[in-house]
């Protein structure tokens, strides 16, 4: 099947499967660059301003220019969404450090800028009726997880060991502690009805789905903790979930094939993702 789709690449828009990107770029020769993903539904962008932030904050980390300003990215973002006729998906962005000959040291004079949409259905999946299964899995990871570095080897091992165990997800240990999923945050509910995430820190993306997700439970009235929680402490949780762009709120009804909870997707869950939603149609 042929690719339609318009993607923008390095300052026009053109056919994706026209985009010709040099193997001497950065991006893939040393996993030099950093991505962003944010979810589109009915057409309009969710959350936009805290990806665009998020996207910000780790070109700055790698001391990567972006070559436009967020609100003329943004602009591109509703352009592709136009021209794609996309009313449900993601818009993927990567920005690397560009192209030049292969060299640790190298400071190409511009970077690479590639965006495009990925057309898909959030609220009608599996998942969100039946819920997911995780597996738990050392965190062999990187010491700078806060910055969402295109570098995601690990990750795609993690999940592909999780499809083995038929999973949907990989959550991700250290030193006994849940850091997050392989592509998602990590949330438990304790036995007295508390939600409970690691805190941010440079173990874990700073998820947006997850700030957006701790403030609507705060203003719904549920305890919150942001603290560390072991696998056997997810084990005996009264729900699991995971919170991600593309996936807004998901329960997790099975750790390491063992059931949480009831073993369907929980009421905190189901509200979140209620929550979630209803914030996201009403944005801009
Ligand atoms: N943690 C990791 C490692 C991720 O890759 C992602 C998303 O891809 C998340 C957490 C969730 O972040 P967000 O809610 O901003 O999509």
């Amino acid at each position: 099947m042929t690719d339609t789709r318009t993607a923008w690449f390095n300052g026009n828009f053109e056919p994706l499967a026209d985009v010709r990107l040099s193997p001497m770029d950065r991006g893939f020769l040393f996993a030099d660059g950093i991505y962003e993903v944010t979810a589109v539904l009915d057409g309009k962008l969710v959350d936009s301003a805290s990806h665009l932030a998020r996207l910000e904050r780790s070109a700055a980390a790698l001391e990567i220019k972006l070559p436009l300003t967020v609100a003329e990215i943004e602009q591109i973002e509703h352009e592709l969404i136009a021209r794609n006729g996309l009313t449900r998906g993601t818009i993927y962005i990567e920005l690397t450090r560009g192209v030049a000959e292969r060299d640790f040291l190298a400071e190409p004079e511009t970077p690479t800028l590639l965006m495009f949409t990925q057309a898909g259905d959030m609220l009608a999946s599996p998942a969100v009726t039946n819920g997911v299964n995780v597996v738990t899995m050392p965190d062999i990871r990187w010491g700078r997880r806060d910055i969402k570095s295109v570098m995601l080897l690990a990750q795609v091992l993690a999940k592909r060991a999780a499809k083995a165990q038929g999973a949907q997800e990989a959550w991700l240990v250290q030193d006994g502690y849940v850091t997050e999923g392989a592509s998602s945050t990590a949330l438990i509910v304790t036995a007295d009805g508390t939600l409970v995430t690691r805190p941010n820190s440079n173990s874990i993306l700073p998820g947006c789905t997850r700030a957006a997700v701790l403030a609507l439970a705060e203003r719904d009235g549920v305890a919150l903790e942001e603290r560390l929680f072991t696998v056997e402490e997810a084990l005996t949780a009264r729900e699991a979930m995971l919170t991600s762009a593309s996936n807004f709120v998901v329960s997790i009804v099975r750790i390491d094939g063992q059931t949480i909870g009831e073993g369907r997707p929980g009421p905190v869950a189901m509200r979140l993702r209620e929550l979630y939603l209803e914030m996201a149609r009403s944005s801009s």
